[in-house]
Order: structure tokens, then sequence, then C-alpha cells
């Protein structure tokens, strides 16, 4: 592949008829809560401009992976079919394509070519703009930090269709307000991503149970060379098994093959009744896969699984059944970390609602983008079905997590209070300053962002 042949007719400037569907019902990955909602797809950069400059107030969309209503407004323009790549320089790795290329097309592409993702959150469903948005994290952070870390460049379109240039060192205020911006700054048209050279696609694995939370976290301290670190937790186990886990610990393999695996084959077909999930089958579910995992060292396994194990099973976010979950991801401090995580898996199990998803990942040092979720320590990502339980709890673990100065993920969220929110992400004041800067506060804006208080 030569850099010319990676060339895209590109920008195209005159306007094709866009496709249009309204009003329509959308939901994210969570299916809560649901939006009415007119939604634009833009095929060309002159359809975002058309369609900016046309509405009052929009919000962009990519491949709807976030769980609640980030978004969701009144009017959406979605940009996943704004989705080819424009150059790559085979010297440097450097990949600038359109805002919703998946990660999913990026590794069909370049890893048979012996390039990969640096950091990839635990879908490759998602567009690049959506990961810029959310400033996503993977297995890696506490290593390799969040996905703006290998973003060179964006071009964003404002307000006033106007195209800018952002990075880390032109627009900088406007680059770290775009990078967890969440949309709110402008719609990203593309970006400039640096790919890493692999020689294989596999990973070296270790598995650990660990008997508690404290294990858990103790087998982390130990596996700080490893590169990738994740833990399974029975969120339901009690007493001296508050928190027992499944660590798993990757290193880049050995094995020097550079292959893609099937998409997932298996299918969740519809909305499972509302009864499967319930606390039995959850309690018995984690016990069992708790007691099924065996310590293993050193086991191959390709990076679908290791990266992406819930992508292996296609719409499984119907299991939690038409009314939806809520997935409730939050970070607390290293420090104190143990004690806050035993208190908040105590309030957990002791409710009886939890979930057999709950995943313990330890994440590095911050960044400087206003809205970035991960500070160093350790964050857990627990789904719940929506049910009228939930809210309650889900308002005790938030008092918790502010307690011990830590945040709850934007783009998990469907639920938060704006008073947590600016609690939480104390440089909102830094995120509104731009947007009224760059002329975005009027326009762009989410039924999230309207929630939190981020609506002029
Ligand atoms: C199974 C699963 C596993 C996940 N694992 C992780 C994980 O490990 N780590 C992690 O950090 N996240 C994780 N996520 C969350 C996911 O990575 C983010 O929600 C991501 O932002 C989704 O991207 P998307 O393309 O689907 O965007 P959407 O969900 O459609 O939108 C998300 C945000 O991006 C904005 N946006 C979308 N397109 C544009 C654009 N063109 N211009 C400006 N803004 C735009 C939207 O306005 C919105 O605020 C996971 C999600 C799922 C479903």
């Amino acid at each position: 592949m030569t850099n010319s042949t990676m060339k895209t007719s590109s920008i195209k400037t005159s306007t094709i008829k866009t496709s249009t569907i309204k009003p329509s019902t959308i939901k994210s990955w969570g299916n809560y809560p649901s939006a009415e909602t007119e939604q634009f797809f833009a095929r060309y950069i002159v359809d975002v401009r058309k369609h900016i400059l046309s509405n009052d107030e929009l919000i962009a969309r990519g491949q709807a992976r976030s769980y609640g209503d980030s978004s969701h407004a009144n009017t959406t323009l979605n940009t996943t079919h704004l989705n080819q790549y424009i150059n790559f320089d085979q010297h440097s790795g450097l990949l600038t394509c359109f805002a919703g290329t998946t990660l999913e097309n990026i590794l069909n592409t370049f890893v048979p070519k012996g390039w990969t993702l640096i950091i990839t959150p635990g879908t490759k469903y998602v567009t690049v703009a959506g990961a810029i948005a959310s400033d996503v994290h993977g297995k890696n952070h506490h290593i390799q930090g969040c996905f703006s870390q290998c973003i060179q460049q964006i071009t964003l379109m404002l307000a006033n269709g106007e195209l800018i240039e952002c990075s880390p060192v032109k627009n900088t205020e406007l680059f770290q307000a775009t990078c967890s911006g969440m949309g709110l700054t402008g719609v990203i048209i593309s970006a400039t991503i640096k790919l890493q050279k692999t020689k294989t696609s596999y990973f070296s694995q270790d598995t650990i149970k660990a008997k508690n939370i404290e294990q858990a976290l103790k087998i982390f301290e130990q596996k700080q060379d490893s590169d990738y670190h994740v833990a399974w937790i029975d969120c339901l186990a009690t007493g001296d098994q508050l928190g027992r886990s499944i660590v798993m610990c990757a290193k880049t393999a050995n094995k020097q093959q550079l292959k893609l695996h099937k998409s997932a084959k298996l299918n969740v077909p519809m909305f499972m009744p509302n009864l499967t999930m319930n606390r039995f089958s959850i309690a018995a579910f984690n016990a069992l896969y708790f007691n099924k995992a065996k310590d293993n060292q050193n086991q191959i396994v390709h990076y679908e699984s290791f990266y992406y194990p819930l992508d292996g099973l296609k719409n499984w976010n119907r299991l939690y059944g038409k009314n939806g979950f809520v997935q409730y991801q939050f970070v607390v401090p290293k420090q104190n970390g143990l004690e806050a995580l035993t208190l908040i898996l105590e309030k957990i199990s002791n409710s009886k609602q939890g979930s057999c998803l709950t995943v313990l990942k330890e994440l590095g040092p911050e960044n400087e983008n206003y809205l970035s979720f991960p500070i160093k320590g350790y964050t857990l990502a627990l789904d719940f079905k929506v049910s009228p339980t939930i809210w309650g709890l889900l308002d005790e673990l938030d008092e918790l997590v502010l307690k011990y100065g830590g945040k709850i993920y934007l783009c998990k969220d469907a639920r938060m209070s704006e008073q947590t929110f600016k609690q939480c992400y104390p440089n909102w004041t830094k995120l509104q300053k731009v947007r009224e800067k760059f002329g975005s506060l009027q326009k762009f804006n989410s039924n999230q962002s309207n929630r939190l208080g981020l609506h002029p």
C-alpha cells in the first residue's frame, strides 16, 4: 500500500442528497433512556456544514456505543458515513481518517500490514470521533494513557461552519476541550492517529484467581510490568470473599503471526424477557464463572478475545430486556482505593442488585483534557438492569465516590445529577469558556449536557 493509494478523492464539495430519518426514536447501548430525534446522516463535509447552519441546536452521533444520552438530542447529526481513510504515512504510522471510521475498520485494514492501535476501549465498534469525544481508555491505561494521547490532530467544524484544526500544540485549549468534550465543542470531521508497528496479533496472558478485592489489587501491584491489566469481579460475593476476582494480565506474545479473527457468530436475536436477569440468575452465573476459571500462565490469546471479549456476542445488551440497563463506571484514587472499593462493593452486594459483568481496571495518571475520566486509581464498571430500585442505590454510590474524591464516567452515564457532575469535573468551567469563545454553547448540546447543567 502506498500513500497515494490510501489517499481518497476525499473532500467532496458538491452536496448530495443526505438520507434523513425523521422523527425517530433513538437509544444507545444501554437501551436507556430513549429520545425522539430528527437524525441526519452526513456523507460529505458540506452535509455537516449544511446541518450545522440550518439547525438551531444539534449533537453529533457515532455508533451509539455510549450507554446513555450523550449522543441524544432533538436533532442529531450522525457521522458514521463519513468514514474514509485520507492518508497513511508508512514511516511514521500516522493515519488520517474521517470521523466515522471505526476502530474495527482500522484493525481490519492495518493489522495484516503490521500496524495496530495503541489504545482501544473494550469494543471495536466505535468511531474515531466517538473515541476522541469520550477520550476512551483501554486495559493499558496505566502505561499508555487515553485515546487522545495518540491523536496528533483533529479537524473540527464549529457552529459557524468554519473548519478549524487543533492539536496538543495548536489551538491547545480547543484540543483539550474536544478530547473528552462529548461533542460539545463542535463536529469532529477527521483526525490523525498514531498507529504502532506490530509483528503479532497475539498476547501472552496470565490468569490468576483472587479470593477477594484486596488480593486482586495486590496482583495488579505485582504485575506492574505487564502491559495490560483487567479483572472480572463477582460483585455479589460477601464476607471474606468480597470482590473475588479473575485477574488477567497480558504482554505482547512472541508468536509472530498477523491474523484477523472472524467476526462474532453468536447473536442475541431479541430482547430477553424482563425476568431473565434477576438476582438469582446473576448470583448463579457469577458463582459458576468464578468457580470454573483456572489459574493459567502464558496462555496465547488473539487480540480479539483479549481486547473485545464482549464483541463475541452480538447484541448482548438485549439480555437486559426491553427496559434496558445502566452501566455505572466510577474511578477512585489509588490512595484509599481498597477502602473505597470495599465499601462500594459491600453496598452493592447488600443491595443484591448486581451484574454479571463487573470489570475492574487500574488507571494511570490523569491528563489535561477538561472532562477526561481517568485519574490514578481503580475503576469499576457495573451493569444494573433498569428497575425502580436501582436509582436510590446509584445515588448512594455517587455519594461514596464523591467522598473518596472519585468520578463517574460520562460516556456510561444516563442519570447523574448536575451537582454530582460539577463536583466530579471541576474543569467543566474551562470547557464552558472554550465553548463560549468558539461559539459552541448555543449550538452543540445533548440531552446529557442539558441534564448536567452545561446548556447556557
Ligand atoms: C461493550 C462496550 C465496551 C466498552 N469499553 C470501553 C472501555 O473499555 N473504555 C472506554 O473508555 N469506553 C468503553 N466503552 C464506551 C465507548 O468506547 C464510548 O462510549 C465511545 O465514545 C463510543 O463511540 P461511538 O462512536 O459509539 O459514539 P456515540 O456513542 O455515538 O457518541 C458518544 C459521544 O461522542 C460524540 N461524538 C460522536 N461522533 C462525533 C463527532 N463526529 N464529532 C463530535 N462528537 C462526536 C457524541 O456527541 C457523544 O457525546 C465501551 C462501550 C461498549 C458498548
